[in-house]
């Protein structure tokens, strides 16, 4: 892996060594998710009012959405990023959302020296303007965290690069969780919007949705992390589980900042609509 260099990391002058966060891999499914009174919105709940107890209060979360995508890396870097509404056909309630946690441009700035674009080495950009909160982000924390106290940064993803460069960066983040960052992957194990049945149960699911989720929990179960990146080997039924794999790629940041000492817990393993599936992960 890239190892951060000792210069690199004593630049985090903003983010003092502290107890070792876990990493977390959240299935986000429908935005709904995010105000529905739902076995999914119940254990993010849940899960939230676990750290500062079960887990140590971050100091900041960096989350790598599956609705960021650019081309190369950006992490946001603005004082009060802005509540993304990004879909659309929900009702109004949605979008009424707000989640106003801070930024942290000083810590920005510092991690982005620290994170490395896998083709090029350059520091992973800033962006001051363009972006803030996405629904990937903010329907999950804001059901964790509902006093949004905790500033959240966001890491993009360039979705022209190689799924084994998305997991190198990942592992770059790795030594972020000495420094009171809790890292959030954002996506879906399985996810195929043009598949759902809206009438299907959260434990109905179709073959390949059950196959592919499976797929993913055998290697994480045995700790074969790096064998992710090769989801493209199961052929069709990779291609049936992500037409598109924006969704899957925030697994792969978040397996690559596991450490060799950390234990996978699954939550949340169910569907949605027989075609997302909601798998979630804590590694601790
Ligand atoms: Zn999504």
């Amino acid at each position: 892996m890239n190892a951060p260099t000792a210069a690199a990391l004593s630049a985090l002058n903003s983010l003092p060594v502290t107890q070792r966060q876990p990493v977390l891999f959240l299935g986000h499914g429908s935005p709904m998710n995010a105000i529905e009174d739902n076995d999914f919105h119940r254990s993010w709940q849940t899960l939230g009012a676990q750290f500062g107890t079960k887990y140590p209060k971050p100091r900041l979360i960096l989350c790598i959405s599956a609705h960021w995508i650019t081309r190369g890396w950006y992490l946001t870097a603005m004082a009060q990023p802005k509540t993304i509404h990004d879909f659309g056909g929900f009702p109004q309630a949605l979008f009424d959302q707000q989640y106003p946690a801070p930024g942290d441009p000083v810590a920005a700035r510092e991690i982005s020296q620290l994170l490395r674009q896998p083709p090029t080495q350059s520091p992973v950009g800033l962006d001051v303007s363009e972006w803030g909160l996405d629904h990937g982000s903010w329907a999950v924390l804001k059901p964790m965290f509902p006093q949004a106290d905790i500033p959240v940064i966001q890491l993009s993803m360039d979705y022209d690069r190689p799924p084994a460069e998305h997991f190198a960066l990942g592992q770059q983040l790795q030594a972020l969780r000495d420094r009171g960052v809790l890292i959030v992957g954002s996506g879906n194990t399985v996810h195929n919007l043009r598949t759902m049945q809206r009438s299907a149960s959260d434990d109905q699911a179709y073959d390949w949705t059950i196959e592919f989720d499976q797929f993913t929990a055998d290697h994480i179960s045995h700790g074969r992390l790096a064998a992710l990146v090769d989801f493209q080997a199961l052929g069709q039924v990779a291609r049936m589980a992500h037409p598109t794999y924006e969704h899957y790629l925030p697994l792969l940041y978040a397996a690559g900042a596991v450490t060799d000492t950390d234990r996978p817990e699954f939550f949340n393993a169910k569907y949605q609509g027989g075609s997302i599936a909601m798998r979630s992960v804590i590694w601790n």
